[in-house]
């Protein structure tokens, strides 16, 4: 999608996909620098044109230690907008996730939890019934399939045990969803999947 901006660190390492509009505010406030522009556009103002930002660096380092936020976006996210059970990623038209397809699963469902915590079958954690280790994105079918089952129970494995996302993860997957432009190209790193993206868009 051209018209969203690279956030990039520091030290060059990719952090965030911003709005163009959220670019620009930084770049006035004198928080980043201009790394690329695309080249065929402009921001224009009614006295003056602007680049218009591809990629952007902050002028200084950011520590990014603090957690993702636990929201159902985050959760659908992790998992690549994609069933944890079936495999099925449904898609609006233009290729963007379709979000009401999907739905959080607790995998360990509240219907067996004890004072609002559950025992993880897989790691033997006790954990609260929903937390990012007991949730996962189902399509509404399976949902209702599963019902009140663990995915033993109800003989539907799950492709990935739930866990806690990096800043990493995240970031990935909301790169990945994005029409990468080839104007970030050269800040994705070498062995990054987003790479492997941007070349597979190329050759199609
Ligand atoms: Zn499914």
């Amino acid at each position: 999608m051209r018209s969203a901006v690279l956030l990039l660190n520091a030290d060059y390492t990719p952090i965030k996909v911003l709005s163009w509009q959220r670019a620009m505010v930084l770049l006035i406030e004198e928080k980043v620098n201009l790394v690329s522009a695309y080249a065929d556009m402009a921001v224009r103002s009614a006295s003056a044109s602007f680049p218009f930002p591809a990629v952007v660096v902050l002028r200084r380092y950011a520590s990014f230690a603090q957690r993702v936020k636990f929201n159902r976006q985050n959760v659908l996210a992790r998992d690549e907008h994609r069933c944890q059970y079936c495999g099925f990623q449904p898609r609006k038209t233009s290729g963007a996730p379709k979000l009401e397809a999907l739905t959080i699963d607790h995998v360990v469902p509240r219907a067996q939890s004890a004072l609002g915590r559950v025992v993880l079958p897989w790691s033997g954690k006790r954990v609260a019934v929903t937390c990012w280790e007991n949730v996962a994105t189902a399509c509404v079918d399976c949902n209702t399939k599963k019902a009140d089952r663990t995915p033993l129970q109800a003989h539907m494995p799950i492709r990935r045990w739930p866990r806690v996302p990096t800043q990493w993860d995240v970031l990935w997957m909301a790169v990945h969803w994005y029409d990468v432009p080839s104007e970030w190209k050269d800040w994705l790193p070498e062995d990054s999947p987003w790479r492997e993206y941007w070349e597979a868009e190329l050759e199609s």
